[in-house]
């Protein structure tokens, strides 16, 4: 059984942590903690073994009432692979931890892209992270576009890709910077950050991407535009989309006309959290014209990276392979294949 820490119990680690105990091949070591709010109250009525941030945290959550096990450095200790879900770049604070125990570690898409020397996505690069130490799982936008783009790639050949991101203003726990009434250019310039990070995991796609804000919390819009280099038609192009492991396709016609449908979904579904852990395609919006690809995608940025970080796991520890983790992080997320 792998040991798995996950420092940060935010949006990312608690999602993380919950869907640990499902895998036939991994325990929860226990999770990390800075306050005594409702999400370290039930962490506790879970079971799950709570350690401070630091001795500091760790006091203000025993004076609370909650039993604290220790602090980082003892949860690490006993862990074989640690996920490190705390909050943007605060992981390139905590690496020095890890390098100072030997532990495998898990980072997330906030951190800059040579924190761990290789960005992750599962089916475009899981055998390069076979073995490694540390392992970089791209953001959610990244990873929504890696999936299908790789897809695309290996099937007709990408020789551009052109995206506009709508992204969600912020999470839905986060009260302090929205929803807004605007639409925040998110850079006003261009090219966003997500193209160069999709070449972190895709080097060889050229991609232009741009970003704005737009008030909601429930999912990302993308507005894909991609050449391709072989003459390809609709249905080839779905054929491909159905067959792309963790993409969904939903239509328009059958009742989906925004993400809030999508999120519906996951409620009828009885997904935990309504998350929606696949990159989902309107099957409507695939044309392809003057061999041009065109689609809507969507995104649910609180979920993607899930199944992305089980996976990544696993490659660490390196034994097991990619088709092998792939099936059973999808099977324990109810991940149709
Ligand atoms: P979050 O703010 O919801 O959670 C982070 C948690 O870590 C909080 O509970 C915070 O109290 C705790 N924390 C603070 N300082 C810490 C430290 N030094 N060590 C350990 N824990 C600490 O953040 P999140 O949204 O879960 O994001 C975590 C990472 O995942 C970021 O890199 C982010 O960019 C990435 N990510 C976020 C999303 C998203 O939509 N929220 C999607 C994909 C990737």
């Amino acid at each position: 059984m792998i040991n798995v820490a996950v420092n940060g119990y935010g949006v990312i680690g608690r999602r993380i942590a919950d869907v640990v105990l499902l895998q036939p091949d991994m325990k929860l070591a226990g999770i990390t903690k800075v306050r005594p709010d409702y999400k370290a109250n039930s962490a506790f009525r879970k079971g799950y073994k709570i350690y401070g941030t630091d001795e500091k945290s760790r006091k203000t959550l025993s004076d609370a009432g909650i039993a604290v096990k220790g602090v980082i450095k003892d949860l690490v200790s006993e862990a074989d692979v640690v996920v490190d879900a705390s909050p943007e770049e605060a992981g390139s604070q905590n690496i020095s931890l890890y390098k100072q125990l030997s532990k495998k570690a898990v980072f997330q898409g906030g951190e800059e892209q040579d924190i761990a020397g290789l960005s992750f996505v599962a089916q475009c690069n899981y055998e390069r992270a076979l073995g490694r130490q540390f392992v970089r799982v791209v953001s959610c936008n990244t990873t929504g576009l890696c999936r299908v783009l790789h897809s695309l790639d290996e099937n007709f050949g990408v020789s551009k890709a052109n995206v506009v991101i709508a992204r969600r203003a912020t999470d839905p726990d986060d009260s302090s910077k929205g929803p807004i009434d605007s639409i925040v250019l998110d850079p006003a310039t261009v090219p966003s950050h997500h193209g160069p990070d999709v070449n972190s995991v895709l080097p060889n796609i050229p991609i232009v991407t741009m970003a704005f804000k737009v008030p909601t919390t429930h999912m990302h819009l993308h507005s894909l535009m991609i050449s391709t280099r072989e003459h390809t038609t609709r249905d080839k192009v779905i054929e491909t989309l159905e067959r792309t492991n963790r993409v969904m396709l939903v239509d328009g016609k059958g009742g989906f006309k925004s993400t809030s449908n999508i999120i519906d979904l996951a409620r009828e579904m009885g997904r935990p959290r309504n998350d929606i852990y696949e990159s989902v395609i309107w099957r409507d919006s695939v044309s392809v014209i003057d061999n041009e690809v065109y689609l809507f995608m969507a995104i649910h940025q609180e979920a993607i990276v899930t199944p992305e970080n089980i996976d990544a796991i696993r490659a660490l520890v390196g034994e097991t392979g990619k088709s092998e983790s792939m099936d059973t992080t999808n099977k324990t997320l109810g991940i149709r294949t």
